[in-house]
């Protein structure tokens, strides 16, 4: 073997064989040197001493000769072929065979059988030595075995011991075929391990590389779920060092002040029974405490196993997906937080509904929705501003969660809209209580940017499961609520009743043939006379507008023009009001005004001016005797605009009066800033002061005294009874509208009024 022809792979082979003799020359020296010496004192009296002499000297000289000879050569050096080392070895070995078959030739010649015996068991020693050394090179060591064995088997023959010498052969037989097979075991051995070590260094360069350009890293674990091996950049990613790391319990260093106390999170937990079951995991993500810190990591591994199958630990790969998790989970929260407030927003609180309405069903109890909106919260953001309106909303949104207690989320559902869930209701009126602690605490002054603001909260409620029993129905119910509560003019909690269906449906029916109203010519305007206090003369009327629908029969406008105003329907309607009651008051007499309604929503649209005109154009009305009567939530509705129309129309010569005095919001600001002619004071203090309401009395004066030193008249209204006239000529009030005087009226019937040809008209009541 090891003989074939000179190439590349014989190259490696030669290497590899000669590789094991690298370092061994010293024993072999000493081993030749040893077993010479041996030899020639077994041989001191079967042969002359100067031939053993000359044998022990020559043989001891070539041993020092095959030393030199071997240690300058650069045995398995891979670089190089090392076929001339090859043979060299082959060479030696058969020189050394020569100087070892010798004493048996000299013994042959002369026995005694034991001499040849014992000269044998030495060459033995000798094979043996060299099977060992040098098995690796089996060439060399037959080159060396098979003549010294054959020296030794014709010496036994000649000394008479034939079965000896066969004895011998097969020793020498037998040593040579272990030679041969353990040559070839070794040089598979080395192959295998040249393949494993290469395949290794791959690896481990694969990884060199994995670890400097990712940011990952790896971790292997033993049986135990130890760390093993820990590699810097792992100690670095663990806050210690890869020493003090090794052999820590992965749980350990990964769960911080957790392991001592063993509450584990429970992604951790998960991580570790399936480390504990063999189970690989890949991409779990992990919450780890590392020096003290939360962090997320992402952790991937597999057992590994044995050739046997038998387990060995874990090996895997982690980063830290700290940053990444974060922002995975601000975006899952802005997906259920309002980003403004950053309370539950409407997709989350119906979450909760949801599990509240089951929990409910279950335990057989009650759970509620509270629909909380902001009153007057559109003036704030109209008049100050979205960002003074954004800080506000955030200032509600905080007391509202201040108030929130065990079993109660509160939510924002968009705009000015919150929510309430109440998990365990032990009756309405707690739910009741609650909503009107809500409206107290809310409706407290706000300070947002110097500004001192104020706003109320409308709250409708449902008790689920009775008001409804999924999140949809119990939602729309505690909207209906809402919207009652809103209906009844803001600051009031309303619960939710099946009657608000019908109103709803109601509602949705109305708005639905207000539509094709003006159209149908469904509309009509009805005149009121607005009469002067002191002498009951006419001054004038106010037109109201009727609707007479066939399917819902006469709806007041206190209805539907709520209705009118939700649904942008107003804008028309309105117009067609001012173009009616224009042209109708140009058949009365030139001294009568008309006083039109307008509401906050038409005052939004900048066309109203050029309407006005047109409409004073077309009818040929003077400016002077239309009056235009607008409440205080014009000013709340909008900042400037609707005040800078109201000037323009004040401009155009037309008169301007604030109606339903003292119901609304009650900031007397903006009566300084606009030219009103008149304020009409409603008929709720109206009624109060001819019944001796102090409070009522008080406010009509206070209007009275007001509107005197402003340069303003002012209007009763909704006087029915002679008490409640002489009341308010007593308290001085400009003019008189109501009942007594006259109850509004259809144009044709205003007409009549006219008939008997008189300059100024006494209205009787
Ligand atoms: P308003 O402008 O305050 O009108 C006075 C309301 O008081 C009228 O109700 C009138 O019929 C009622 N009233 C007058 N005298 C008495 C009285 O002695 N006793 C009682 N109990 N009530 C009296 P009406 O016609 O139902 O109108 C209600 C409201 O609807 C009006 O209040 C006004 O705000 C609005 N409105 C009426 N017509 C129009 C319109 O053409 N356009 C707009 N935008 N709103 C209108
Ligand atoms: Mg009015
Ligand atoms: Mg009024």
């Amino acid at each position: 073997m090891g003989l074939g022809p000179r190439n590349e792979d014989v190259g490696d082979l030669r290497q590899l064989q000669l590789a094991p003799l690298r370092g061994k020359g010293t024993l072999r020296l000493w081993m030749g040197v040893g077993m010479a010496l041996v030899a020639a004192l077994t041989m001191v009296h079967s042969a002359p001493w100067p031939i053993i002499g000359t044998w022990l000297a020559g043989t001891i000289s070539f041993s020092l000769f095959s030393y030199r000879a071997f240690s300058k050569l650069p045995l398995g050096d891979p670089k190089l072929s090392g076929a001339a080392e090859y043979r060299l070895c082959n060479r030696h070995a058969l020189y050394s065979s020569v100087a070892w078959s010798i004493p048996f030739w000299l013994l042959g010649l002369g026995p005694p059988l034991d001499h040849v015996l014992s000269m044998w068991t030495i060459s033995l020693l000798m094979m043996l030595t060299l099977a060992i050394v040098a098995h690796s090179i089996p060439m060399a060591c037959i080159l060396f075995i098979a003549p010294v064995s054959l020296s030794a088997a014709s010496a036994l023959v000649m000394a008479g011991a034939p079965e000896l010498a066969s004895v011998t052969l097969v020793a020498g037989l037998l040593l040579s075929a272990f030679c041969v097979r353990f040559g070839q075991a070794h040089i598979r051995f080395r192959r295998a391990e040249e393949t494993l070590h290469e395949k290794t260094e791959t690896v481990s360069l694969l990884l060199r590389e994995f670890e400097e350009t990712s940011a990952d890293w790896l971790w292997q674990t033993d049986n135990n779920r130890r760390l093993l091996h820990v590699t810097p950049r792992l100690a670095y990613a663990l806050g210690g060092t890869a020493e003090a790391l090794e052999g820590i319990p992965l749980l350990q260093a990964l769960s911080g002040d957790a392991w001592a106390t063993g509450n584990f999170p429970k992604a951790l937990h998960d991580m570790a029974e399936r480390m504990k079951r063999r189970e690989s995991f890949s991409n779990l993500i992990v919450p780890v405490t590392i020096g003290g810190k939360p962090r997320w990591w992402e952790l991937s591994a597999s057992p590994r196993l044995d050739e046997t199958g038998k387990f060995l630990g874990f090996r895997g790969v982690g980063s830290d997906v700290t940053e990444q998790h974060a922002t995975a989970e601000q975006i899952a929260k802005m997906a259920r937080f309002d980003n403004l407030t950053g309370l539950p927003n409407r997709l989350s609180l119906h979450e909760d509904l949801a599990r509240a309405l089951t929990q409910a069903i279950e335990a057989k109890s009650r759970c509620a929705m509270l629909m909380i909106d902001l009153d007057r919260f559109k003036a704030v953001n109209d008049t100050l501003g979205h960002p003074v309106g954004d800080k506000l909303l955030a200032q509600v949104a905080a007391r509202l969660k201040g108030m929130m207690e065990r079993g109660m989320t509160c939510g924002r559902l968009g705009g000015d809209e919150f929510a309430v869930v109440l998990h365990n209701v032990p009756s309405v009126n707690e739910a009741e209580g609650l909503a009107q602690r809500i409206i107290q605490t809310i409706s407290r002054p706000y300070v947002v940017d110097n500004h001192q603001l104020f706003v109320g909260a409308s709250v409708g409620f449902a008790i689920g499961p009775t008001d409804g029993a999924t999140v949809e129905t119990l939602t729309r119910n505690a909207d209906l609520a809402l919207y009652k509560s809103k209906d009844k003019g803001g600051n009031v909690v309303a619960a939710y009743v099946a009657s608000l269906h019908a109103q709803a449906e109601e509602r949705r029916v109305m708005e639905q043939e207000l539509r094709g109203a003006l159209d149908r010519g469904e509309f009509e305007l009805y005149y009121q006379p607005v009469v002067t206090a002191a002498d009951g003369t006419l001054n004038g009327f106010e037109a109201l507008i009727r609707w007479n629908n066939q399917k819902l029969g006469n709806v007041s406008p206190g209805r539907f023009i709520p209705l009118a105003e939700d649904s942008r329907l107003i804008s028309p309607i309105g117009e067609w009001v001012l173009r009616t009651a224009c042209h109708e008051a140009m058949k009365w007499p030139s001294n009568l005004k008309v006083a039109i309604n307008v509401s906050a929503e038409q005052l939004t649209d900048p066309a109203f001016a050029s309407v006005v005109v047109s409409a004073l154009a077309q009818s040929g009305l003077p400016p002077q005797r239309l009056e235009i009567e607008v409440t205080e939530s014009v000013f709340l509705r909008d900042g400037g605009g609707a005040a800078q129309l109201l000037d323009q129309l004040i401009g155009l010569g037309i008169r301007l009066s604030l109606d339903d005095f003292g119901t609304g919001y009650s900031s007397l600001g903006y009566l300084r800033k606009t030219q009103f002619s008149t304020i009409k004071v409603d008929r709720s203090f109206v009624v109060g002061a001819a019944k001796g309401s102090i409070e009522s009395i008080a406010i009509i004066r206070a209007v009275v005294a007001l509107a005197d030193s402003l340069g303003m008249s002012t209007t009763a209204e909704g006087a029915e009874t002679e008490v409640e006239v002489d009341t308010l000529r007593t308290l001085g009030c400009s003019n008189i509208q109501g009942y007594y005087y006259g109850r509004p009226m259809p144009a044709t019937d205003v007409l009549m009024l006219f008939r008997p040809p008189e300059p100024a008209a006494t209205v009787a009541a």
